[in-house]
């Protein structure tokens, strides 16, 4: 009996049947744009054999001027429809449906060639677009006619209308972006008819037995967005077109409201999509983090919608939806909502990956393939880069000893838990240890290795991490309340509520999102974090978000001081798409945020500081607590025991490269150490 009935009833949709109730959501991986379309249909198959339902591809443009930016993909002619016949071919084979996300970008194109309702430039974009004339709006609707009639022909199942997220038909919806007076604006029954004309339009093109999905912004985040009657009648209106699905877009790209960031809650919005549930006659999908069998089932199980859309959760495992009908929800890996090697590479215009699976999007490169011959190897270190070694070696069949110097695995992802909002890693260490024990990797914990324990193994793998770097600061030893990050999550020691943190790098912004804190974290409280960040139903207020942005003075009862020296942005090197939360996080809690700054000397009153070459405007901060957050430097200790006794060593993660290290590059390390032993 499977846990999870909702889940696994198919849909029946008259010409058509999914056989279960997930979806892969659109995402952009970058795949299309290197044209190798042998890995694009692998990335999508190997989805497809997990037995998803239904795929929705990354967002394809209809033409140049609608595309994301230069060079990105498009749908508009034979070659094009060639290309993409391989990808559906390789779903069908492997009993998958697949979609094809039409995505006109409108003002948010990186294009100086961008187009929109009216010449208003977006806050996330340089260019002003030029504003659509009568017959600009029948080009852009006839090239997505076109580009779906193309899908059709290229074997896709269907098309989806990519109609949120700020994108262009978002653009003609509200009055934010859409300031026309002729017949595309004006009223809602003028702003609507761009996304009612596509619709129909593609509809009569390519006939009834072919899916159109509509991506519809039920809640804009955004300053007089649309409100709830306007998110209904557009419902209404998309299902008469002739759309056969209504997929729920959740927030504008320019909102500053996080939306799927892993310190929004989870399955923050399915509440919303609730409300649209019983509105239309036609399904209706939920999505937005969710990202677990049990989650999707609740959201299925509450009639918040009839179909889950989950993304980023099949580029961290191919096979979630075959594990969850064979009741192996725990061997999953768990995406943790980091954004890290997705959206961010996205934005950094590389190539899409996962933290926890470096296989995504690389599947016809790195291979882990069962071995014959298997080795005895002993790894040393069970944080990020030791565990994913350990579990990518076991998996292929090695024999894995493990040793781990503390009384539990996963280094600094211990640390990581405790911070308010990143309540993700604890999934992620559980399924670590419940991966290690059905591997039957061998644990030995509280053990510090020496040599004599190396001995007998084929491979040795050096994964001893990092230390807390030590600084030189004048007056350092005589304070009393001087401290590293490490000691600060041992609740050893004892913290008062007037403190500097030096170093503003990531693990700077955890400490202090991790000290000013209190109470339950907002990530599990949903309706704590919505009066963060001034979310509010959109039948009260339109755009479902409040003028005001939130509490300003949220929860922090200490005066927090986090500093670095270099003369930039605080959090300028965090995340691309996250970066911005965890400041904006700091701000709402007054913590004081400073660059350029000297650190001159500690006295017994504080941490004296200047700033800039001049050493201007000396400050004195009157802290109780200092704590250092200046980065890492490689533990070398067991190499230096090991290498002069010719043990056949290989050292991954911050063992070998303390600097910039991070999760993702530890565990690609790992992985790919254990792809090639
Ligand atoms: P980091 O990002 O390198 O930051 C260390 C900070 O310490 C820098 O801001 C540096 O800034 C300062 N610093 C370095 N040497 C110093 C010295 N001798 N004296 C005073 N200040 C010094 O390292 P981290 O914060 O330890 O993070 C480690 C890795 O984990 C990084 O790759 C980070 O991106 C990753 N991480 C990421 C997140 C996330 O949210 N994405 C969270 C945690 C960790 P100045 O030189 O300007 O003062
Ligand atoms: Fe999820 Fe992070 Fe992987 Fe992106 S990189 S899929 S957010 S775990």
């Amino acid at each position: 009996m499977n846990s999870y009935p909702n889940i696994f009833r198919k849909l029946d949709l008259g010409f058509t049947e999914l056989k279960n109730r997930i979806i892969m959501g659109s995402m952009h991986t970058g795949l299309e744009e290197i044209g190798d379309w042998k890995r694009i249909s692998e990335f999508y198959a190997s989805r497809a054999r997990g037995q998803v339902a239904l795929i929705i591809t990354g967002g394809i443009g209809p033409n140049k001027e609608g595309s994301v930016l230069p060079g990105a993909a498009m749908m508009s002619n034979e070659k094009d429809v060639k290309n993409h016949m391989i990808s559906t071919k390789a779903v069908h084979e492997e009993g998958s449906k697949i979609v094809m996300q039409i995505l006109h970008a409108g003002r948010y194109a990186y294009n100086d060639k961008a187009v929109a309702p009216s010449p208003l430039k977006a806050p996330i974009s340089p260019f002003i677009p030029k504003e659509l004339d009568e017959e600009g709006i029948e080009k852009q609707i006839s090239d997505i006619v076109q580009s779906a009639y193309l899908a059709k022909c290229a074997g896709y199942d269907g098309v989806e209308i990519m109609g949120s997220e700020g994108y262009l038909i978002n653009q003609f919806l509200v009055s934010h972006t859409n300031r026309r007076e002729d017949n595309w604006g004006g009223s809602y029954e003028n702003r609507i008819r761009f996304p009612v004309e596509i619709v129909k339009r593609i509809r009569k093109k390519v006939g009834t037995n072919f899916l159109l999905i509509y991506r519809l912004s039920i809640i804009d985040l955004i300053p007089n967005g649309s409100s709830w009657d306007e998110v209904v009648l557009l419902a209404k209106a998309i299902e008469k077109a002739g759309a056969n699905i209504i997929n729920s877009g959740i927030g504008w790209h320019e909102a500053r409201i996080p939306t799927i960031a892993t310190s929004v809650p989870k399955k923050a919005f399915s509440w919303v999509t609730k409300k649209l549930y019983g509105q239309v006659s036609i399904p209706i999908i939920a999505s937005n983090r969710i990202n677990s069998p049990e989650l999707a089932e609740s959201v299925l199980a509450d009639k918040c919608a009839d179909l889950v859309s989950m993304a980023r959760p099949f580029l961290a495992d191919s096979e979630f939806v075959k594990k969850a009908s064979e009741n192996k929800s725990n061997e999953i890996v768990p995406c943790i909502a980091c954004n890290q090697a997705c959206l961010d590479h996205t934005f950094s215009m590389k190539l899409t990956s996962c933290l926890v699976n470096p296989r995504a999007c690389r599947e016809t490169e790195l291979k882990y393939e069962k071995v014959i011959l298997p080795k005895k190897i002993a790894v040393v270190g069970a944080g990020p880069a030791g565990i994913s070694f350990s579990i990518t070696a076991a998996q292929r069949g090695h024999l894995v000893s493990l040793f781990e110097e503390k009384d539990e695995i996963g280094g600094q992802l211990n640390f990581a838990k405790k911070i308010p909002g990143k309540e993700e890693f604890y999934g992620l260490l559980d399924y670590y240890i419940n991966e290690v024990k059905r591997l039957k990797i061998d644990l030995i914990t509280n053990h510090k290795v020496k040599h004599s324990d190396l001995i007998g193994f084929d491979e040795v793998v050096v994964a001893t991490g990092v230390l807390p770097r030590k600084i030189d600061i004048d007056g350092y030893n005589n304070f009393n309340g001087v401290y590293d990050y490490q000691q600060i999550f041992s609740n050893k020691v004892s913290i008062g509520n007037r403190i500097a943190i030096i170093g503003a790098g990531g693990i700077g912004f955890d400490v202090a999102e991790y000290l000013s804190s209190s109470g339950i974290s907002p990530t599990l409280d949903i309706n704590k974090w919505m009066k963060k960040w001034g979310v509010i139903d959109p039948e009260n207020e339109r755009g479902g978000v409040l003028l005001s942005g939130g509490i300003k003075d949220f929860e922090c009862s200490k005066e927090i001081f986090l500093l670095q020296r270099k003369n930039e942005k605080p959090g300028k090197r965090l995340g691309k798409t996250t970066g911005w939360i965890h400041r904006k996080s700091l701000e709402k809690k007054n913590v004081k945020m400073l660059s350029g700054v000297n650190y001159e000397k500690i006295t017994p009153e504080g941490l004296l500081i200047s700033f800039g070459e001049e050493k201007s405007d000396l400050q004195l901060l009157k802290v109780d607590t200092i704590i250092i957050c200046a980065g890492q430097i490689s533990e070398l200790s067991l190499i230096k025991t090991i290498c002069t006794k010719s043990v056949k060593y290989h050292v991954i993660g911050g063992a070998k490269k303390a600097n910039e290290l991070d999760a993702k590059s530890a565990i690609d390390e790992g992985c790919r150490l254990a792809a090639q032993l």
